[in-house]
């Protein structure tokens, strides 16, 4: 006996919230030095910059994970 489903596709809208800040982030990830936890977060891209600058100068560590993140809203729209 088989059975048989039918799913529905419905779409979605998602934007920014305008009023929440921005977050920025960056991990020392440098290979060979898992001592290193070095990371920093900062609502201004250009401190992220700044400190992995600073951390290449003070280590020589140049290996790096940055990541942005922003808080966002979903609205169910029409179904499919
Ligand atoms: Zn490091």
């Amino acid at each position: 006996m088989s059975s048989r489903r039918t799913y529905r596709f419905r779409n979605y809208n998602i934007h920014a919230d305008s009023d929440s800040p921005k977050l920025y982030g960056a991990a020392c990830v440098t290979d060979g030095d898992s001592a290193c936890d070095a990371h920093k977060d900062s609502t201004e891209q250009a401190a992220i910059d700044r400190w992995i600058a600073e951390h290449v100068r003070d280590t020589g560590h140049q290996h790096f994970r940055r990541t942005f993140s922003e808080l966002v809203t979903a609205t169910p729209g029409e179904w499919q």
